[in-house]
């Protein structure tokens, strides 16, 4: 489809957000991270920590409305409005606009229902300002049923339960916090700024508040010598909270990471995949929460770690234990099967056909480079993050 090209218009946009709002509308309220310490977040390093005018965000919004009008405006000339979809679609996939034009249509693809406000811990917005900025949003695009953010559990305990009602009632319907560990060994050398002590009283201000809680867990991040303290003290503060989503997002740590450093002179070590499997067992063993755990994020191994707990639990150890007990060869063949793109869950590996070609590629790993698998499966990841 031959599409004319639409009115240049652009609003400011952050480098992430999280993989349950890859269609939401995107909108950059504060820019880059307050604390910008984490030995593991590359993010924003090197970039400031900035406030937003208010009117400046509100001036975004106006703009991405903007935008909106031009697409479905366009659908209408081209046939009419019911087109919006496929012309905004069309758009995004055209890749001749930017990456605000883009990122509205594909919002208005994806059934225009959710927005994220950027960047890592816009809760420290002043309330009001930041009820100005959602209530401005929700005025804007009434139809949207999702308002969400990231942030901090520390800014988190540190508003009051009725500022963070305001802000629920503005229309703010989730934040998702980087929770990461609940052990104030690993917290503390991973210098994450906050303590488990913060972490629950954060999550619990926010569900307090009425608003949807998103907490993320990292696998890994107590390496060999703290898993066993990471895994206790992390399931014992989730349960303290209960949040309504955990969300799993394992370690990966690349050169140029504060984290590096630590790895190369010996005083972290890494686990492998496998131990962080286990460990990752060893959380939802001990987790007595209501919450539905997601494993959305592409580092994870395992996608089918899903559902609803309590009733999930059970489930989620089985598929841990069923990969735990399949052979060396096996497990490496669904290691790089997975980050290959041939396996979506450990029930694909069955499937003869998926199993030959990945051992196809294996093979060929071993005759024709001078690297092993785990190296492949390395260099797979390195394009994830
Ligand atoms: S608080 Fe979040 S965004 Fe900031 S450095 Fe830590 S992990 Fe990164």
């Amino acid at each position: 489809m031959i599409l004319p090209k639409l009115t240049e218009r652009t609003f400011e946009q952050g480098p992430i957000r999280p993989p349950s709002e890859a269609y939401s509308l995107l909108i950059r309220a504060t820019r880059n991270c307050p604390w910008n310490r984490c030995q593991f977040c590359p993010v924003y390093r090197g970039q400031r920590f900035e406030l937003r005018p208010t009117e400046d965000v509100i001036k975004d919004i106006d703009t991405a409305k903007a935008i909106a009008d031009d697409i479905k405006q366009l659908a209408w000339k081209t046939g009419n409005g019911s087109r919006t979809r496929e012309i905004a679609a069309a758009i995004y996939s055209q890749g001749q606009h930017d990456f605000s034009i883009r990122n509205v249509a594909l919002w208005l693809w994806a059934g225009a229902d959710c927005a994220f406000l950027q960047d890592a811990n816009s809760l420290i917005m002043r309330t009001p300002d930041l009820v100005q900025v959602i209530a401005h949003l929700k005025k804007t695009f009434p139809e949207l049923t999702r308002i969400t953010s990231y942030a901090r559990s520390k800014t988190a305990a540190k508003k009051s339960v009725e500022e963070l009602m305001q802000l629920k009632e503005a229309g703010l319907s989730r934040l998702h916090i980087g929770l990461e560990s609940g052990s104030d060994l690993v917290l503390t050398y991973m210098d994450k700024g906050v303590t488990a002590e913060e972490h629950i009283k954060g999550g619990r201000n926010v569900k307090a508040a009425g608003i949807s809680l998103s907490e993320y867990i990292m696998p890994g991040l107590g390496g060999r010598k703290m898993t066993a303290q990471h895994a206790t003290e992390t399931a014992k503060v989730l349960n303290e909270i209960d949040p309504d989503y955990i969300r799993i997002r394992t370690l990966y740590v690349r050169q140029g990471m504060d984290l590096w450093s630590k790895i190369e002179s010996g005083d972290f070590e890494l686990q492998g995949e496998d131990e962080v499997v286990e460990e990752i067992g060893n959380i939802i063993e001990k987790l007595e929460v209501t919450s539905e755990l997601k494993s959305d994020h592409i580092l994870n191994m395992l996608p089918e770690l899903e559902g609803k707990f309590p009733q999930a639990k059970q489930d989620c150890l089985a598929s841990i234990n069923r990969y735990l007990a399949l052979s060396e060869k096996e497990r490496l063949n669904f290691r790089l099967g997975r980050r290959a793109g041939f396996y979506e869950k450990l029930d694909d590996l069955y499937e003869a056909h998926r199993y030959q070609k990945v051992d196809q590629i294996m093979n060929r790993i071993a005759k024709e480079t001078s690297g092993t698998v785990d190296d492949a499966i390395r260099q797979l990841m390195e394009t994830f993050v």
